[in-house]
C-alpha cells in the first residue's frame, strides 16, 4: 500500500469540493433490478405503487415535452433502455427540478414503481415505464457525452476513440465484451473439467530471443540489461513440460512489435496450450477441436461444418463426443491448399477453384514462376437484357485494385456478349498476356479443349496468374483474387452443404456457417526472401539460407528425417494450423524435445551464431529428461471477433491500440523525462 504525505495547505482546503453535493454521490440505494428482471415479471409490479423498483444506470435519451411533464430513457448495465417519467399527480417537484438538470450519459439512481404504457410496442420493455419518485445523479456527464449522444444514434465506432469508455457503454460492445468474457470460462471449463489441463501463469519480463516478429524491448537500471516481452510463451512452455506439467495452458498475453495496418494488435491474447507424452498431433487437435466446438456451440449463431469426403460442407453434430477417435475437421495439405486456393487459410466456404493452363502455355516473365492458372467467376453478372446497349460489364474495383494484392495482380476480365459470341475463338483474353511477353502459347494449342476447359459465357469473369511450382508466394495472386472475389460476392458459388437427407442446398446464408480444417504438411523451412513487396513484383528468395517457417522448435515429420542433413528445403513439419472461414485461428506443432536435434537445428540448418546465449535454457531443460510434447495457440482475440459477428478484433478488446499503436484513452506511449531515461541509460538522439 502506498502512504503518501500529503502536507495540507489552506489554500489546497479551500479547493475542496462543496460537501453536501459531492457525499451525496457516494450515498446512494442499491438497485433492486435490472430492467429485464421487471420485464419478466412486469404483471406482479404493475399498478402497485409499494413494489418499489431501484435501477442503476445511465441517461440513454432525453426530452420534455411540457414543463409539468417531463420524461427521459434510463440504459441499465445490460444495455435495455426504459422509459421514466415524472409523476404528474404527486405534487412533488423535485423530481422534475432533478429531470431538468439531466443530461446524457450521467450516472444515475432512480427509485419509482412501474405503470402500463398506453403505447405498447414490440419489445417487452415497451409495456411498462418507471414512474420516478425519485431519481439521484451520482455523476453529472460532461457536454461532450451529450454531443456524442447525436453520432452514438449513427454507430458506436463514429465516437472517437479517445471516449472509448462511451463506446464501450453501448449495446454491442457491452454484448461484445460480456461474450469474450464467457468466452473465457467455457475455455477454462472445457480444458480444466473435460481435460485435466492445468492454468499456469509465466512471466511477462522475458528475454530477448528471435522467435520470428520483433519484440518490445523492457530496459531495466542495471546497465546493458533488457527484459523483452514475449511473443509468445512458447518457450515456457516447453520449459513446464520438463517440469512434471502434462497439460497446461493459459490465457496468455502476447506482444509483437509488427505492422498494425492489417487488423493486428502490438498486444493481443492467446489461448495457449501444451501437452507431454504426445505420440500424435492428432491428440492435440482433439482438445482444441473440443474447445473451438463447444465456444461456438455455446455462444455462436452459426453451426459449425466440416468439408466431407465429396467435397460438400456437412454439419458437424457429434459434439461433447470427445472419445470419439476421428478429428471433426478435415485435414488439407499445405500444397493442397496453394494449388486449389492460392492461399494456406482458404474460406472453404467458397466453391472458387482454378484451373491449371499449364498444357497451354508457360508463363515467360519470371522462370521461376512458370505455371499459368485461372479462376473462372461464372455468372458474376446477371445477363445483360436483350437489346442493351451497354457494351460491357463493370469489374468490381476491390478485385483489380493493386491496393489489396501485396505484390503483382493477376489479369482480370470480364466476358462480354461479344467476347462470348466469339467463343469459338478463345484469343481474346490470352492475346493480351502474349503481347505483353507474360506467357508464351505452347505449340499447336487445341483452342476447342482450351474453350472446353474454361466455357467462358457472357457474365463470367476470368482471372489469369502465374506462380511457382512450390509456391512459397503465400497467397498467390489467384489466392488473393480469390480472397477478394469472396468479400465481393459473399453469397455467390458457395459450397453445397449436404442435408441429413443428402440433399444439396447452395442457397444459404453464409454468415450461418462456420467451416474449420485443418492445415498440415507446411514446409519446415523456407528459403530467406531477399526481396521486398515494394521493390519486386515476384518475391526472390536466397535458397542457401533458411529461416523456420513457424518457429526454430518444431520437429519435422519422420519419414522427412534424413532430408535434414541432405534437403532441408524438403523436409515437411509436423505442424497444424487451425482456418475456420479463411480465419487463421491458431496453429502448433510437435517439438523437437531432444537436445541433440534441436541443437543441430540451431546450428547446422538456421546457423544461429549465438544460439546457447538465446536458447541454452531451453536445450538445457529439454536434456534432463523433458517428455515428448505439443501444442498450440489459439487466438482468443480473433474467435470472439468471429463469434460476436465482427471483422475486427478491436471490437472485443476494451481498450485497443489505434493503427499507430497509439491509445488515445491515456495516450500513451508518451516521452520521458531526461532524469528517468538516465536511469535506464537511454539516451535520446
Ligand atoms: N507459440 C506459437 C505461436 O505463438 C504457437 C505454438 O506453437 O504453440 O504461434
Amino acid at each position: 500500500m502506498l502512504h503518501a504525505v500529503v502536507k495540507c495547505s489552506k489554500r489546497l482546503y479551500s479547493r475542496l469540493p462543496e460537501k453536501t453535493s459531492t457525499l451525496a454521490k457516494f450515498n446512494f440505494p442499491s438497485a433492486t433490478n435490472t430492467i429485464e428482471e421487471v420485464s419478466n415479471k412486469i404483471d406482479s409490479y404493475l399498478n402497485n405503487r409499494s413494489a418499489k423498483i431501484t435501477l442503476h444506470g445511465h441517461i440513454h435519451r432525453k426530452s420534455r415535452l411540457r414543463a409539468a411533464l417531463s420524461f427521459g430513457f434510463i440504459r441499465d448495465k445490460q444495455g435495455d433502455v426504459l422509459q421514466f417519467v415524472s409523476d404528474v399527480g404527486s405534487g412533488d417537484q423535485s423530481v422534475l427540478e432533478t429531470m431538468k438538470k439531466l443530461s446524457v450519459e450521467d450516472s444515475v439512481a432512480i427509485t419509482g414503481h412501474a405503470k402500463r404504457k398506453e403505447t405498447v410496442g414490440k419489445e417487452k420493455e415497451d409495456a411498462w415505464e418507471l414512474v420516478a419518485e425519485e431519481i439521484q445523479i451520482l455523476n453529472a456527464s460532461n457536454l461532450d457525452a451529450s454531443r456524442l449522444e447525436k453520432l452514438k444514434q449513427a454507430s458506436p465506432e463514429d465516437i472517437p476513440p479517445q471516449f472509448r469508455y462511451l463506446q464501450l457503454r453501448t449495446p454491442f460492445y457491452q454484448n461484445a465484451l460480456r461474450t469474450r468474457s464467457k468466452l473465457a470460462q467455457l475455455v477454462r471449463k472445457v480444458l480444466v473439467e473435460n481435460h485435466d489441463f492445468v492454468e499456469i501463469e509465466t512471466p511477462l519480463l522475458f528475454k530477448s530471443t528471435p522467435e520470428g516478429a520483433r519484440e518490445f524491448l523492457v530496459p531495466t537500471r542495471a546497465f546493458d540489461s533488457f527484459y523483452a516481452l514475449p511473443q509468445s510463451p512458447q518457450q515456457y512452455k516447453q520449459i513446464l513440460m520438463s517440469s512434471g506439467f502434462t497439460r497446461y495452458f493459459q490465457m496468455a498475453k502476447c506482444f509483437r512489435d509488427e505492422d498494425l495496418r492489417a487488423d493486428r494488435q502490438p498486444e493481443f491474447t492467446q489461448i495457449d496450450l501444451e501437452m507431454s507424452f504426445i505420440n500424435s498431433a492428432d491428440q492435440v487437435m482433439k482438445v482444441v477441436e473440443d474447445v473451438v466446438l463447444n465456444l461456438w456451440k455455446h455462444t455462436s449463431k452459426s453451426g459449425t461444418y466440416h468439408v466431407n469426403s465429396k467435397g460438400n460442407l456437412q454439419p458437424i453434430h457429434n459434439l461433447g463426443e470427445n472419445n470419439n477417435d476421428s478429428l471433426q475437421f478435415q485435414k488439407l495439405r499445405y500444397e493442397e491448399a496453394l494449388q486449389k486456393y492460392g492461399i494456406d487459410k482458404p474460406d472453404l466456404r467458397s466453391n472458387i477453384s482454378f484451373t491449371s493452363l499449364s498444357d497451354f502455355f508457360v508463363a515467360k516473365e519470371n522462370p521461376s514462376f512458370p505455371v499459368v492458372e485461372a479462376c473462372v467467376l461464372k455468372n458474376a453478372f446477371e445477363p445483360e437484357p436483350e437489346g442493351s446497349k451497354k457494351k460491357k460489364y463493370k469489374i468490381p474495383k476491390s478485385l483489380i485494385d493493386p491496393i489489396n494484392y501485396n505484390r503483382r495482380r493477376p489479369y482480370v476480365w470480364a466476358v462480354g456478349k461479344e467476347q462470348g459470341e466469339k467463343n469459338g475463338n478463345s484469343n481474346w483474353w490470352y492475346q493480351t498476356l502474349l503481347e505483353k511477353n507474360i506467357i508464351t502459347a505452347k505449340e499447336n494449342i487445341n483452342e476447342s479443349e482450351l474453350n472446353q476447359l474454361l466455357n467462358l459465357e457472357p457474365g463470367d469473369i476470368i482471372a489469369v496468374s502465374t506462380r511457382a511450382e512450390l509456391p512459397y508466394e503465400n497467397p498467390t495472386p489467384l489466392g488473393k483474387f480469390r480472397q477478394l472475389a469472396i468479400k465481393e460476392f459473399p453469397r455467390k458459388w458457395l459450397r453445397p452443404i449436404e442435408n441429413h437427407e443428402q440433399q444439396l442446398v447452395t442457397d444459404y446464408d453464409p454468415e450461418s456457417v462456420t467451416v474449420g480444417s485443418w492445415v498440415v504438411d507446411f514446409p519446415l523451412f523456407n528459403p530467406v526472401e531477399t526481396s521486398s513487396h515494394l521493390d519486386s513484383p515476384y518475391p526472390n528468395y536466397d535458397f542457401d539460407k533458411f529461416e523456420s517457417t513457424h518457429h526454430p522448435f518444431t520437429m519435422c515429420r519422420s519419414k522427412d528425417y534424413d532430408l535434414l542433413e541432405t534437403d532441408p528445403l524438403a523436409v515437411k513439419g509436423e505442424h497444424y494450423d487451425l482456418v475456420m472461414n479463411g480465419v487463421e485461428v491458431g496453429g502448433g506443432s510437435r517439438r523437437i524435445h531432444d537436445p541433440a536435434l534441436q541443437k543441430f537445428v540451431f546450428e547446422e540448418i538456421l546457423r544461429i551464431q549465438n544460439h546457447q546465449q538465446l536458447f541454452g535454457h531451453l536445450v538445457k531443460a529439454l536434456s534432463m529428461g523433458c517428455p515428448p510434447h505439443a501444442g498450440l495457440a489459439l487466438g482468443f482475440d480473433r474467435l470472439c471477433a468471429m463469434i460476436v459477428g465482427s471483422s475486427s478484433i478491436r471490437d472485443v478488446i476494451a481498450f485497443p491500440k489505434n493503427q499507430s499503436g497509439k491509445d488515445l484513452v491515456v495516450d500513451s506511449p508518451t516521452s520521458v523525462d531526461e532524469q528517468t531515461l538516465n536511469d535506464y541509460h537511454v539516451t535520446k538522439f
